[in-house]
């Protein structure tokens, strides 16, 4: 499934941007009181072959009404009852082989005795006839006094193991089984269920049955159903039916976020030498989706915030791809070949992860991918938290394993993998792993070997260090030349702190080292705690480059002197390569020609990440010089992605009113609607003398989705006027844009921090039953400082139907109010986003992840609570 994003700061700007899920995003939806998902695969008792799952709701009542039958077989002698997961299901009556049958059922399952001892290999039928409304697992999303034109929407999320709330089945990854789901539902709806259509009939009442069929067996926790007033969209892919859906009402966003997918069903089959193996693709938009995607077998199921406004989709570089790719990379990578336990999660959200990249680099200039990465690599090490892990881990009781380890980690390992590899070896190893784990469930030995089976390379170390082990090289690099020998003398050393599961590493890499005479590349291989390397060179280099290119999961700190960084910064063939001397650059402070050097790449390099590295650049050096730069910077950038990050940059300088008075008009009327919302924030956090007169006008006014009203309100708070109040307070109350009050929500914490009747309006979000709103509550207490709201966020604690997730981000937020203002948080307590850090960090993430989960609706960290309302 996809949780966050991982494009680099600058792009988690704004609707649209598709990361699902990230590390940060990462969701078990366990309840507090059973546990952490499981981390190991269970012995099984039975085979589950098939199920035919009909269902039928009563909607008003967010009521299932289900009738299960499961073929299945039994694997053990002696055996005398068979068990199912089941939570919360009021269980009507068991058939065994047609035959009433005596059941009991405690809080987790379902037990069925056998009237007799069954033998390895007996085949049962078991129909289970059953009610719930559901806590998790199957979520209904009606109208209500506050929104009104709500359409209706019945959707399910099996993954990680909330299947049993609405289904009584064996629920864990580790089986497969084909499925018939037969929905009855209003006649005017459309379903979506795995597999192919078989039909469609009246059934009554105002109602239809809708029956679909998936012949190849997955996982039960890639089970899917969505049905409601939604409109389609029919595409093809190779004669298979390829189909989108939308909430009733936005079917004409469908087409412009959405239908590069055949072309994306194409490249994948043709690279990965395994035809999509799924009768049908569909992708469904659903509202109040707990996750920002999910790859149920042939059925997609993603957040409607991916159903971006025409107007504001151009704004994006890679449009809703990133998402897309993985739910689609899912369907060979999760689906076809499944995980055979939660601790090997990385084998569905790595390869995910490394699909977006395949996607990226063969439909985008090789730009595009490339900055990807090398800021996926800065996104990593941010995560502080992540750097004990090894990827494969089954100590997950307090953290999701959905982390970003799992995800952004393990998509670098593969592309890592590839890249030492090489393409042919790497495809070839991948197409064997995919045909002989076909149909099965996996653990990361079965890479390893399949590649090895093919390639006739060993790759035990490679994995030992990179998935079993934990970290990533911290390179500390230096150089001298010997103008007598003609030579030089590259010292590597690996810096990072050799304890737990961190190691040592062993790289094969590239040296490149350039000299009047021209560039010439040398493979090396570091292996060592501090080694030396000399390379010939008939002169004094006026480059030299370790890992060119910038291939490797590592942090580097390459002492260079300030002409070698301007030389690779204008030079340099790859763009990790140029990002990198512009971020060293940015440390030189008070240097006119390091300004004027970062001015010239920020108009002139040709590729855009670069450009945006060197305006965060300038930002960060906040000189008189700097700014003018950025201004010109701004007059000729053109993309959106781009002018969005220069305007951002500009909200370093306080005091300047000639940039408060440039930020002012950007705001007012510029081209791109998210440059006018960067720069409605960078108004705020200069507190700029009228900025609250535009902010004002821009809540005031109308934009696509109410994007820049959005933006004005998140301003408010950065801007500390507490005049803002009552504008705040209006737009947080029920009934408006559910993203309109997120926005106003940490706005308002920020303001009149005496006053407790604020203290208490945010408390009362804590309840609500859109998740987004509650979880911007829990932040926007901890950040407001009051500790009335204490007791509010204590009994939060106790609900029963919180993530695992939500519980050590409320704990943390109790924490910070009791610790008061400004201290530091404690080793091992985390931000929002799951880092530590200070509180410009801090607050640079929660804006980062405000805007992920504005984008995305999704379910941040499992925020999968909802109310029994929703
Ligand atoms: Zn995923």
């Amino acid at each position: 499934m996809k949780t966050a994003p991982r494009y680099g700061r600058s792009n988690f700007a704004l609707p649209g941007r598709g990361r699902w899920l990230s590390l940060f995003f990462a969701m078990t939806l366990m309840t507090v009181a059973a546990r952490g998902d499981e981390p190991y695969a269970r012995s099984k008792d039975y085979d589950l072959q098939h199920s035919k799952i009909a269902l039928k709701f009563d909607v008003e009542q967010k009521k299932i009404i289900g009738d299960v039958t499961h073929t299945l077989t039994t694997l053990r002698d002696n055996t005398n009852k068979l068990a199912f997961d089941s939570v919360g299901l009021a269980i009507q009556s068991v058939t065994v082989n047609k035959t009433a049958a005596k059941f009991e059922t405690t809080a987790t399952q379902l037990i069925v005795p056998l009237a007799s001892v069954a033998k390895k290999g007996d085949k049962f039928e078991v129909e289970i006839k059953y009610e719930g409304k559901p806590s998790k697992g199957t979520y209904f999303i009606l109208p209500d006094q506050d929104y009104p034109q709500q359409p209706k929407e019945i959707w399910t999320q099996g993954e990680s193991e909330d299947t049993r709330y609405y289904l009584p089945t064996y629920d864990y990854p580790n089986d497969r089984l084909t499925t018939e789901t037969v929905l009855t539902v209003p006649a005017a709806w459309l379903t979506v269920a795995n597999g192919k259509l078989i039909g469609v009939k009246d059934a009554g009442n105002g109602l239809k049955t809708w029956t679909w069929q998936e012949s190849l067996p997955s996982s039960t926790y890639l089970i899917t159903v969505v049905a409601g007033e939604f409109e389609e969209v029919r595409d093809s892919w190779r004669g298979k039916p390829v189909t989108y859906y939308a909430p009733k009402g936005r079917g004409d966003r469908l087409k412009i976020n959405y239908s590069r997918t055949p072309q994306m069903l194409e490249l994948f089959s043709k690279k990965l030498g395994v035809d999509y193996p799924w009768e049908k693709y569909a992708q469904s938009m659903v509202d109040d989706f707990v996750a920002g995607g999910m790859e149920n077998s042939s059925a997609t199921t993603n957040a409607s915030s991916s159903l971006v406004n025409p107007l504001l989709a151009p704004e994006y570089a890679t449009g809703q791809d990133p998402l897309i790719s993985h739910e689609l990379g899912h369907q060979w990578f999760g689906d076809l070949v499944t995980c055979k336990d939660w601790g090997n999660i990385w084998l569905n959200e790595g390869f995910a992860t490394f699909m977006e990249t395949l996607w990226s680099e063969n439909y985008f200039p090789k730009e595009q991918s490339e900055y990807e990465r090398w800021s996926s690599v800065r996104e990593w090490f941010e995560q502080a938290n992540l750097w004990a892990k090894p990827i494969v881990r089954h100590d997950f009781d307090d953290s999701s394993e959905f982390d970003g380890n799992a995800y952004g980690k393990g998509g670098l390992v593969l592309y890592m993998l590839r890249h030492q590899l090489g393409d042919d070896a790497f495809y070839r190893g991948l197409k064997h792993y995919l045909e002989v784990n076909r149909g099965k469930n996996v653990v990361t030995a079965d890479l390893a070997k399949a590649i090895e089976e093919e390639t006739h390379t060993n790759l035990d170390q490679f994995f030992s260090q990179w998935v079993y082990g934990a970290g990533a090289p911290k390179f500390d690099l230096s150089y001298s030349y010997d103008d007598t020998k003609h030579q030089v003398m590259l010292k590597v050393k690996q810096a990072q702190k050799i304890e737990g599961r961190v190691g040592l590493f062993h790289i094969p890499t590239d040296v490149e080292i350039t000299t009047a005479a021209g560039a010439k590349e040398y493979p090396i291989t570091v292996s060592k705690a501090e080694e030396a390397f000399s390379f010939p060179a008939d002169s004094a280099p006026a480059m030299v480059l370790f890992d060119k290119g910038g291939h490797i999961l590592k942090s580097a700190e390459f002492h260079k002197e300030k002409k070698e960084w301007l030389y690779q910064l204008k030079n340099a063939s790859e763009i990790a390569d140029r990002a990198d001397a512009a971020q060293a650059l940015a440390k030189l402070k008070e240097d006119t020609e390091v300004d004027a050097a970062l001015g010239d790449t920020l108009r002139n390099d040709k590729a855009w990440g670069v450009r945006v590295t060197a305006a965060d650049a300038l930002g960060e050096r906040k000189s008189p010089a700097g700014a003018k730069l950025l201004l010109e910077g701004l007059n000729s950038a053109t993309e959106p992605w781009v002018r969005n990050r220069i305007v951002a940059a500009l909200g370093n300088f306080k005091d300047s009113p000639e940039i408060a008075a440039k930020l002012d008009s950007v705001a007012k009327d510029d081209k791109s609607y998210r440059a006018r919302a960067a720069a409605l924030l960078a108004l705020g956090k200069i507190k700029a003398p009228n900025a609250l007169a535009t902010l004002n006008a821009a809540v005031a006014g109308d934009s696509p989705d109410n994007f820049l009203r959005n933006a004005a309100l998140r301003a408010m708070g950065p801007l500390g006027d507490d005049r803002a109040v009552s504008t705040l307070r209006e737009w947080i109350a029920a009934g408006k844009p559910i993203d309109t009050r997120r926005a106003a929500i940490s706005s308002l914490a920020r303001l009149k921090k005496d006053d407790q009747e604020i203290t208490q309006q945010i408390a009362g979000l804590l309840n609500d039953a859109h998740f987004q709103l509650r979880f911007g509550a829990i932040f926007a207490l901890g950040e407001r400082g009051d500790v009335s709201a204490v007791p509010a966020l204590e009994s939060l604690l106790k609900s029963n139907d919180l993530s695992i997730e939500m519980v050590p981000m409320i704990r943390a937020q109790i924490a910070r109010l009791k610790r008061g203002p400004g201290k530091k948080p404690e080793a091992g307590e985390t931000n929002e986003a799951g880092e530590a850090g200070g509180d410009e960090a801090v607050a640079t993430r929660l804006d980062r992840l405000e805007k992920m989960i504005q984008e995305m609706n999704q379910r941040l960290k499992n925020i999968d609570e909802r109310l029994p309302k929703h």
